[in-house]
């Protein structure tokens, strides 16, 4: 049997212990050369896109001769206003890539020895950058697509006594916040989320991104009846087979497999408010699955300095607290 490819050698191309043995030094250069990789790794002023630049000689900060504006390696980018060295950014990157079904900020503030809120900013800036390269995903006339949904939060916790239960799986007993991740995928494409109140909410969403006549493998579920005036359906009821009659919907069910078992595995309790950033950060490692992990560190960390400033992530829990 060929060897799985998570257990070759190829797969392991990024090593903790050499981003943790690195310099400050070496870690700015590291970032540098991702950051401007479209100029040699040289830098260039991000506001101006002026090539002249001046290296101060006190601080790690340039100066554009076209416009005076002083930059750094990170500012401008999601890692702006940063408080710790470089090297744990790139060692928090590196961690949060190797995390096959997510990290959790807990873990993430152990490793990196920082506060959880620290972390939990750190990891969530990550998946808002993925989040925005996830939501680039085009799809191609000719490919055939899956499309499946999956219910995620919204239990109730069961009581103690046996007679005040209720049947949880009823609709009513819900507390309302019950959200579905919809995912379109493409046959060895890429996957793509959205976050919704129920199956039906997501047929716009749909037709907005699948090509009409474009061969789509769906459930027996009735919420996407419509969809057969617009696509090609190939329905599986999955009562009595997985795969059947050339219609499956596996792979958008390994996309809910990673998603479930990061949340019962890794975060225990994912917010409804951020499922659809959990959802596009496990799209992504579905997608990226077979890329060696220093492919993925480079994607990740590339995707995060070519970001702009988080509206959301920077300086969040000074807003949170006033
Ligand atoms: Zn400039």
């Amino acid at each position: 049997m060929a060897q799985h490819f998570l257990l070759s050698a190829a797969a392991r191309s990024l090593s903790l212990s050499a981003v943790a043995r690195m310099s400050d030094e070496e870690a700015a250069v590291t970032f540098q050369r991702i950051r401007w990789s479209d100029n040699g790794g040289e830098p260039y002023c991000p506001r101006c896109g002026c090539l002249e630049v001046r290296k101060l000689a006190t601080r790690s900060v340039w100066k554009c001769k076209g416009c005076s504006h002083q930059f750094s390696v990170t500012s401008g980018t999601t890692f702006a206003d940063r408080k710790r060295p470089i090297r744990d950014y790139l060692l928090a990157i590196a961690i949060f890539t190797n995390g096959a079904k997510g990290h959790s900020a807990l873990q993430m503030s152990r490793d990196l020895n920082c506060q959880y809120k620290t972390a939990f900013v750190l990891a969530h800036k990550l998946r808002e950058v993925i989040e925005d390269e996830q939501r680039k995903t085009t799809f191609a006339e000719t490919t055939e697509k899956e499309i499946d949904g999956a219910y995620f939060g919204g239990t109730i916790r069961q009581e103690n006594e046996a007679e005040k239960r209720v049947d949880r799986r009823l609709a009513d007993e819900q507390t309302g916040k019950r959200q579905v991740v919809v995912v379109m995928r493409e046959r060895k494409g890429r996957s793509l989320p959205f976050v919704f109140g129920k199956e039906s909410d997501a047929i716009e969403t749909i037709r907005e991104h699948i090509p009409v006549g474009s061969i789509v493998h769906a459930d027996e579920a009735r919420g996407w009846d419509v969809l057969h005036a617009h696509y090609d359906m190939r329905r599986i009821n999955h009562s009595v087979a997985f795969s059947k009659d050339g219609a499956c919907t596996n792979q958008a069910e390994s996309f809910f497999a990673r998603l479930r078992r990061s949340e019962i595995g890794v975060h225990h309790r994912i917010s409804g408010k951020r499922l659809s950033l959990y959802a596009s950060e496990m799209a992504w490692r579905e997608d990226n699955r077979r890329v060696p992990n220093g492919a993925q560190f480079n994607a990740i960390a590339s995707m995060a300095l070519k970001h702009h400033m988080s509206r959301e992530w920077r300086g969040y829990w000074q807003r949170s607290a006033r």
